[in-house]
């Protein structure tokens, strides 16, 4: 290997994830390390959390980073909720319901499959359903279904499951930051979500939390947590939920400086003006998409996300072509489907420090050209 300095393209990545990280926040992590027990490492701890329990809109005591990228965070929630030979509900309209199942069978569950079509989400009363027909230990429902584009409702879910002792497992990994999401009202008992999306980090720590229920679900478990790296027994007592500390593992210093400028960035602009930007950004977007003659995957406006925009490919369109020629000419990442939707759609995320008017004109400038060059004409 050659002595030189590393050489890294820039790039607007404008697909699903990860996104651009703030300036401020690749400046943090730059900064000269800390011992992860050291009393100046755990104020940034404490701040950390502070700054999540911000955005999960929740008092809740237990929050923290699982250190790992959105997969960390998505087993230890099925590490902890779930007991060997436990029902988990998994709400299944894309890939991510599909890698939860995967995931709660490895760690013994029972898994039952709420099926919707790609490009939709579960219904109050469907889930209702669901729940009254299998009364599950655990329902799982992604609220940013990142493969489709679906946005899942979740207002009103954690009273059903209460119903049934139901513990409710959410992923935000895509949505947290550009979509309303309130911890505590809705009653969530365990959520987890990324750095490298909305947070406008890079990856590599998986926002967490449980609620009362879920720590009591926690407390009360007969058996053993199956994995070491992802018991929250133990990495909760790291973040100081129990009154001390805790050696786990060493924290991602470097990393959760980042995320600690990134909390703070979100906080200082706050979450209803995040959601409004977003918004506003992904309604353009379509606006001036539909001109061009495309149309959403997801057919009901009510299921489309906001962060991560499914856009169907026209028939007799090279949809890698337009991607290949958006990247080459404009150095703009737009990114093709995933599992139900692979060859499909493209995807387009609007997300964190990347949801500023400039980049989405880039984006539209990508698809005009991508499409004129194969002499596409839109109807
Ligand atoms: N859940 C959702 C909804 C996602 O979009 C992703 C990442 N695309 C993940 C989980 C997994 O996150 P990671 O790739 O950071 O492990």
């Amino acid at each position: 290997m050659k002595d030189t300095p590393i050489q890294v393209p820039q790039r607007i990545l404008m697909g699903p994830g990860p996104g651009n990280a703030h300036p401020r926040v690749l400046a943090a992590q730059s900064l000269p390390l800390l011992g992860h027990l050291h009393p100046p490492f755990l104020a940034i701890m404490d701040e950390i959390q502070d700054g999540l329990r911000y955005m999960f809109q929740t008092k809740s005591k237990y929050v923290c980073l699982i250190s790992g990228t959105g997969h960390a965070g998505m087993e230890a929630a099925i590490a902890n909720m779930l007991e060997p030979g436990e029902t988990i509900l998994v709400g299944n309209n894309g890939i991510w319901g599909q890698r939860i199942a995967d995931l709660a069978e490895r760690y013994g569950g029972k898994v039952i499959s709420a099926e919707v079509p790609a490009g939709a989400a579960l219904s109050l009363p469907k889930i209702k359903d669901e729940l009254a027909k299998h009364k599950p230990a655990v329902l799982f429902l992604c609220q940013g279904e990142s493969s489709t584009g679906a946005h899942q409702n979740l207002a009103g879910v954690a009273e059903a499951c209460r119903a049934h002792d139901t513990i409710l497992v959410v992923d935000t990994v895509c949505s947290l930051g550009a979509v309303p999401f309130y911890g505590d009202a809705w009653g969530i008992d365990c959520m987890y979500s990324g750095s490298q999306k909305v947070l406008g980090a890079p990856p590599g720590a998986a926002p967490f939390m449980l609620g009362e229920r879920g720590f009591k679900k926690l407390q009360n478990r007969k058996t053993k947590v199956a994995s070491y790296n992802f018991d929250l027994n133990l990495i909760l007592d790291y973040w100081g939920c129990f009154g001390k500390r805790f050696y786990h593992h060493t924290g991602m210093i470097s990393n959760w400086y980042g995320i600690r400028e990134a909390l703070a960035i979100a906080s200082a602009e706050g979450l209803e003006a995040m959601w409004a930007r977003h918004r506003k950004l992904h309604l353009y977007m379509w606006e001036e998409l539909s001109k061009l003659g495309l149309e959403p995957f997801v057919e009901k406006e009510q299921y489309r996300l906001v962060s991560v925009n499914t856009i169907k490919v026209p028939e007799g369109v090279d949809a890698l072509a337009l991607c290949k020629n958006a990247m080459d000419k404009y150095s703009v990442e737009i990114a093709g489907g995933l599992g139900p939707t692979a060859g499909k759609v493209w995807r387009v995320g609007i997300m964190g420090y990347n949801a500023q008017l400039a980049n989405v004109e880039l984006v539209i400038t990508a698809f005009r050209d991508g499409l004129k060059q194969q002499g596409y004409k839109s109807r």
